[in-house]
């Protein structure tokens, strides 16, 4: 008989990647699906990357690579991290992963014992609090309320943090709420960090370069050096550069933490495919003027989903600064009834509602621990935006 892990029954599959098989399962019966599930860029990688990875290919860079990555793009991330964030990284203080995810994983699983605690603000990844569960550790979850920003209050910080504490995980801009953190809003934190020496801060900056409205981005480390010497800082390849598929993550941080998850990393996947690091110099080496037409798609769709979500009875949306994600409430929606009769009493209830009656389909906030809450990815074409905000104005207005 199969027996599995105990580990694996402290953690629950992803919900994200669950509700995208239910989308592929309606599509392939034939029905009509506006998928708003999936966080990834609708756009192609640009054809420079490409070019670079077929170069690799045939120079023969086809082997293992070294496990923290390859010279040259361990200098390539040294090198962005000094020039777009005033970091300085020496290439053995660099890691890098397959894929931003690797990075937390490795990070968690080279420091957490059993019944350590890591702070993680809500909404929240879905991954960072199961990864936390693999290793042993336990999630500490501070809600965040939407009044805020869906930002983590410095007060709320201070008291969840105890003698157990050995990690706070940021996430800014943010998945699932698209919300960002200023310079002063992150000095507020960095000053109650100050005061607490033994928690270490993973920052999780992959969306980085997709913020709207002028907001400027802002990284921990930094804001505050002397936060410096217990800070990871993680970015990634995946939602700048459209690269999901060619699963790059790196990270910069204290040569004893980095060497610790080079361990970690040895021991299952050793290196980041060597193609995909080849691309990823090109990546960040590269042009970069792209981005900012990427960028300024984005905000223009961001600007239109939340003015429909706004227009729709029953949901209030707050306009995200960053990310790819509209996350409103729809609070006010529930307890009402379906015209099938059935109840849409929780988040989860409402998904599966608008999934059915209306072909869209989107998470429940509840799944990045925020109930009463939706996540739209507006990583999709105007048209199919427009369609979709029209199919949940109607479904949201069928309920009674
Ligand atoms: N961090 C956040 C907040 C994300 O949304 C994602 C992907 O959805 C990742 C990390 C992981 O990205 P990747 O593993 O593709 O680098």
């Amino acid at each position: 008989m199969f027996q599995s892990a105990e580990r694996l029954g402290r953690v629950k599959a992803s919900p994200t990647v669950v509700l995208n098989g239910k989308v592929a399962e309606l599509a392939a019966q034939g029905r009509d699906v506006l998928s708003l599930v999936a966080g990834e860029p609708d756009f192609d990688t640009p054809d420079h990357i490409k070019q670079a990875a077929k170069a690799a290919i045939d120079r023969g860079e086809t082997k293992y690579t070294a496990v923290d990555g390859t010279p040259a793009l361990r200098k390539a991330i040294a090198g962005k991290f000094e020039r777009e964030n005033g970091l300085s990284y020496a290439p053995h203080e660099i890691i890098v992963g397959s894929g931003g995810k690797q990075i937390v994983y490795n990070a968690l699983m080279a420091t957490l014992s059993a019944g350590d605690e890591v702070v993680i603000p809500a909404p929240y990844w879905v991954s960072y609090p199961e990864i936390v569960l693999l290793a042993e550790g336990t999630p500490v979850i501070v809600p965040c309320l939407a009044e805020n920003g869906f930002r983590l209050d410095p007060q709320a910080l201070d008291a969840a943090i105890t003698d157990r504490t050995r990690w706070l995980i940021l996430n800014s801009p943010s998945n699932p709420s698209g919300a960002a953190y200023s310079h002063d809003e992150l000095a507020a934190l960095a000053a109650v960090l100050m005061r607490h020496p033994k928690v270490w801060i993973l920052t999780d900056d992959i969306y980085e370069h997709l913020t709207y409205g002028g907001f400027r981005f802002s990284t921990i480390a930094a804001i505050e050096p002397r936060l410096r010497e217990r800070t990871l800082t993680m970015n990634g390849v995946s939602k700048t550069y459209c690269m999901t598929g060619w699963r790059i993550g790196y990270a910069g941080g204290p040569k004893p933490l980095i060497r610790a998850m080079s361990a970690i990393q040895s021991h299952s996947t050793t290196n980041a495919c060597s193609i995909s690091q080849a691309a990823a110099v090109a990546a960040l080496e590269g042009p970069q003027d792209f981005i900012a037409g990427h960028v300024a798609a984005f905000e223009r769709r961001r600007d239109r989903i939340v003015a429909g979500l706004n227009a729709v009875e029953g949901l209030s949306c707050r306009v995200p600064e960053g990310a790819f994600y509209a996350f409103p409430s729809c609070e006010a929606l529930l307890g009402r009834q379906a015209p099938d009769g059935r109840l849409v009493a929780t988040d989860e209830d409402f998904a599966l509602y608008l999934l059915d009656a209306a072909g869209v389909g989107l998470v429940h906030g509840s799944a990045f621990g925020c109930p009463g809450h939706i996540r739209l990815s507006y990583a999709a074409p105007d048209e199919m935006l427009d369609r979709a905000i029209e199919r949940i104005g109607t479904a949201c207005a069928a309920l009674q």
